[in-house]
Formats: C-alpha cells, sequence, structure tokens
C-alpha cells in the first residue's frame, strides 16, 4: 500500500490477477502487458497484476513473472502479486515484485478450497513469507494480507466477526504490513463492511489495510461508502467488473473501477485516475478475451454534464 499526498484515495486495480483467474481462457502475454500499460497510462498507481501459483492449478496465470517483470518497468507503479505459500513468494521476490498479497481465509472449508490449508496454516505461511522478504537483500517487498470470505461464504454461509477480527491480529503479528477485508463472495452488506472495518481499525491501528469489494449481489458500491466512512482509504477493483462470479452466473465480479473512480471522485476524492482514459481500456480486454462479459455504468451511460474532477473545481 503505498500512499501519495497528491491523492486521498488509492484505487488498487486487481483486474489482471482476479479478473483473469476467474475466467477460464487465458489472456495472451502481449495483450496482459498491453492493458497494464493502459491502466497505468490512465493514473493507476498500484496494480495486482497475476499471482505465482500453479499453472495446473491456474494456467492463465502461468506467465505472472513475466508480467511482471515488465511492469516493474513503468514509472510509478506499485506493483502486487498474490502468493499463497512462500514458494510463490520466492518466485514473486526474484521477480522483481514491489508488494506481496496473501490470501487468508476466515472461512475454514473456503481455506482447504483455495489454498489447501487450514487458516491457521495459512498464518504460519505468513510468518515463512515475511521472513523470506526480510531477507530478500537490497529489496524492500511489502506484505500485505487480505482475509477472504471477511463477509461470509459460500460454503459456510456466516462467517463469525470476532473470529475474523482475531485472523486479522494474527497475520498483522506473523509480519504483514497490513491486512485488509475482502468480500470474496459478494456476501457484504454496508452496515456489516463499515462495522468490521471501524473494528479492523481499532485492533490494527494503522496496519489496517483495504477492502477488497465484489459486486455480485448490488451492493459493492454501497459497501464502499459504508467502508469510506470507517477510514478506509485504498480499495480493489477491476476494470470492467470482469471476472463475473462462478457461483453466481450473470452476476458481476469485483467493482467496476470504472464506476469506483466516478463515485470518489464526485464525492471530492482525489483518486489520480482519469475515467475516460479507463473506459479507452476496455477494448484491450475483449482483444484478450473476445466475447467476455464487462460490466459498468459510467462506461455504460458516459460522464454527466459539466463532470469535474476532484479538486479541480472551476472558479468563476
Ligand atoms: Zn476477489
Amino acid at each position: 500500500m503505498s500512499r501519495t499526498s497528491d491523492i486521498d484515495i488509492l484505487v488498487s486495480e486487481v483486474g489482471p490477477r482476479d479478473g483473469l483467474q476467474s475466467v477460464d481462457r487465458t489472456m495472451p502475454t502481449n495483450v496482459k502487458t498491453k492493458w497494464i500499460d493502459a491502466l497505468a497510462g490512465a493514473g493507476l498507481r498500484e496494480i495486482e497484476v497475476g499471482s505465482f501459483v500453479s499453472p495446473k492449478r491456474l494456467p492463465q496465470m502461468a506467465d505472472t513473472g513475466d508480467v511482471v517483470r515488465h511492469a516493474i518497468t513503468i514509472d510509478n507503479l506499485n506493483v502486487l502479486a498474490l502468493v499463497p505459500n512462500l514458494r510463490g513468494a520466492e518466485a514473486a521476490v526474484s521477480a522483481g515484485t514491489h508488494a506481496l498479497t496473501m490470501p487468508v481465509s476466515a472461512s475454514r472449508m473456503h481455506s482447504q478450497a483455495n489454498i489447501g490449508k487450514t487458516p491457521e496454516e495459512a498464518v504460519a505461511e505468513v510468518s515463512k513469507v515475511d521472513a523470506l522478504r526480510r531477507n530478500s537483500a537490497g529489496q524492500a517487498v511489502t506484505l500485505e494480507v487480505g482475509v477472504s470470505t471477511a463477509f461470509g461464504c459460500t460454503m459456510e454461509g456466516p462467517v463469525s466477526e470476532d473470529w475474523v477480527l482475531r485472523l486479522a491480529v494474527s497475520c498483522a503479528e506473523a509480519g504483514a504490513d497490513s491486512v485488509g477485508l475482502s468480500d470474496t463472495t459478494g456476501y457484504g452488506n454496508p452496515a456489516q463492511v463499515k462495522r468490521l472495518f471501524t473494528r479492523l481499525h481499532a485492533e490494527l491501528g494503522e496496519k489496517a489495510g483495504g477492502a477488497h469489494l465484489h459486486n455480485t449481489r448490488g451492493q459493492g458500491l454501497a459497501n464502499v461508502v459504508a467502508a469510506l466512512d470507517a477510514g478506509v482509504t485504498t480499495f480493489d477493483s477491476s476494470l470492467g467488473g470482469l471476472g463475473g462470479c462462478p457461483y453466481a452466473p450473470g452476476a458481476s465480479g469485483n467493482i467496476v473501477t470504472e464506476d469506483l473512480v466516478y463515485l470518489l471522485e464526485s464525492m471530492g476524492l482525489r483518486t489520480g485516475i482519469d475515467i475516460e482514459a479507463l473506459i479507452a481500456a476496455r477494448p484491450i480486454i475483449l482483444e484478450g478475451l473476445p466475447g467476455e462479459a464487462i460490466y459498468g455504468s459510467v462506461p455504460d451511460a458516459g460522464l454527466q454534464l459539466g463532470f469535474v474532477y476532484a479538486g479541480q473545481e472551476v472558479t468563476a
């Protein structure tokens, strides 16, 4: 999580990781890098460019090393990669990744299905990755954790809020620089999101991380506003809401970057991102994945007449 003073909110694009891993087809490497270039060109400061997982499990992510090696050549871009374990972290660090993000699932069933570990084993892996990145000579590598299924699980249903908070504290104690909360399944509602992030800030202080929200049930942007109220300053989103949700046919996945930036800027919160440049980048997704469903209300409707970005109010 890098914070710069000319923006109020850090929008972290996760389409090349969360979006692409939910699509069966594989986007060619040259289209991934073109997409990442366009996102950085639109003003995004942080992109999760892929994950270092077994290519047998997720062949869509087999080229993540190459994608990282390209992305780190872009100026002013914090390059993140998801790593489920120490082995992935070793590959990510040797490729030159700036920041690692590890999923630690609050749901036991989801944790087993996702990374083949219990939540406690996943926390132990965070410690190992922390030791690895501290020993990476001359290279400062940030370590973030996202507590997955923090708002509910498609396999287990409700997840205890106290347990989510205890797990977040364990991850911070295991060495994570920040611990965020992920609504992996799109189960969260605004009251719950505000309550959990408020508690996260009380427990973790400066180590409280960002919000990873999905729009599966249409609550995504309402949940953003609730998280803003709780003091969250980093949000994950995906261009075109790419990815959908394998458990909810026809439903969108991650919150849509174009709509998120529009919401924030229209509320007076600076993101440093050009909405029209984001919209212009959407065809690149379809170039790599012809016919794929992409989402977004602002791209459909266009910017309103007289729209001004935060901090750029016209003085008469
Ligand atoms: Zn997600």
